[in-house]
């Protein structure tokens, strides 16, 4: 099979793996012990948390270990609603993740916070001036708006956003989950308070991941217990996992350092050949998003008439993974909400696919992937025509 499903979740790293094994088989001291092997384990969690921080150029001090993304998402929104109690009006993107719009729907409904939710341009991005306009100064706490989108790859006007709110004195949060280790994400000096990552997009395993917490930021945990994670996050820690991603994470880094800019980024590639040789090859495409700024391993298009679902089935007899819309929507019928906010109607939505690629694809995959969604798509107007 020719994986093109990494926003779903990507293969781990053999050497992500290498790394993790130690912890899984001989060095299985509970971190928080106070004889040698403990303090061996509690090094190699204050290891991985530099090489997390260098990933996002901020201090090691402000990594907290979680579970993944979606466990970051919710904690950012629980601190700011608890370090905020008298504001009771969230601001999110309506093309955010799930991990963030059910959490606050969920405080919308049960806990009767306001809910504004930010459009976005057929280009799939947020105007900032609209983010000025939604912030009510006395009641807003929080505003959440992606770093870039899991479905598209559209990259947020982040650090604008974080600019307006620091102006009002409200906390911003920012889920970097299909940001980190695709593109520079530099949080040092950058206003933002939270910012949530996951291993298992960036070739660790699945379970595990970071939530940043900027140090000139208050914070209140939601998992209370034990006083692992300085306080933040309670629970014995996930050794491997966390070992894990502080391994993909410096891998991940090294590989942001290309030679020069101008060079190019060599997933960015493989993704830029799939979408000409497609748009070369098969009529009625449209690709989803904007066009530059868009995380380099991304695509998403429709293909005018073609169900997306379909397409997945034609696509999977030829040996690829690919997605409609996001993972999660996968066998829902419901059209992704990133594309219909994005101004495409239910109908266009149906008929989009997701292509994302990782470093362990090669120009070839890229090619043959092209070649087979034209014989699909083909084979599918053959046979839906009516004659
Ligand atoms: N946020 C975004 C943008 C994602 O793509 C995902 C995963 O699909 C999540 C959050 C959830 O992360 P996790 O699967 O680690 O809980």
């Amino acid at each position: 099979m020719i994986y093109l499903d990494n926003n779903a979740t990507t293969p781990v790293d053999p050497a992500v793996l290498d790394a993790m094994l130690p912890y899984l088989r001989d060095e299985f001291a509970n971190p928080s012990s106070g004889y040698a092997a403990g303090k061996r384990v509690r090094r190699a969690i204050e290891h991985a948390r530099g090489q997390v921080a260098e990933l996002l150029n901020c201090e090691p001090e402000e990594i907290v270990f979680t579970s993944g993304g979606t466990e970051g998402d919710n904690t950012a929104l629980f601190a700011a609603t608890r370090l905020m109690p008298h504001r009771r009006h969230l601001v999110l993107g309506s093309t955010e993740h799930d991990a963030v719009l059910r959490y606050a729907r969920w405080l919308e409904r049960e806990q009767g916070y306001g809910l504004t939710l930010l459009p976005v341009g057929r280009d799939g991005r947020v105007d900032p001036a609209d983010l000025d306009r939604a912030i009510r100064p006395d009641a807003t706490a929080a505003v959440a708006l992606m770093w870039a989108n899991n479905e598209t790859g559209v990259i947020g006007p982040v650090e604008e956003a974080a600019a307006i709110c620091a102006a009002y004195g409200v906390l911003f949060f920012t889920d970097a989950v299909q940001a980190a280790g695709k593109i520079p994400v530099s949080l040092r000096d950058s206003g933002i308070h939270f910012a949530a990552i996951s291993g298992h997009k960036i070739h660790a395993p699945k379970g595990i991941g970071a939530l940043y917490v900027s140090s000139r930021s208050p914070f209140h945990p939601m998992i209370h217990g034990g006083s692992q994670e300085n306080q933040r996050r309670a629970g014995t820690e996930n050794v491997p996992g966390i070992v894990g991603l502080g391994a993909a994470a410096e891998i991940a880094r090294a590989r942001l350092n290309f030679p020069a800019p101008s060079a190019g980024d060599p997933v960015g590639a493989i993704r830029d050949h799939f979408e000409t040789q497609v748009l070369q090859s098969i009529e009625g495409v449209t690709i989803n998003g904007h066009r530059e700024r868009r995380t380099p391993n991304t695509c998403s298009l429709c293909i005018a008439g073609v169900d997306a679902q379909a397409m997945i089935v034609l696509m999977e007899q030829k040996g690829f993974a690919i997605s409609a819309g996001s993972a999660c929507t996968t066998g829902d019928l419901t059209p992704s909400h990133v594309l219909t906010a994005m101004g495409l109607s239910a109908e266009e939505a149906r008929t989009a696919l997701r292509f994302s690629f990782s470093r362990f694809n090669t120009l070839d995959d890229a090619a043959s992937a092209a070649a087979a969604l034209q014989a699909a798509v083909t084979r599918f107007r053959e046979i839906s025509t009516p004659r």
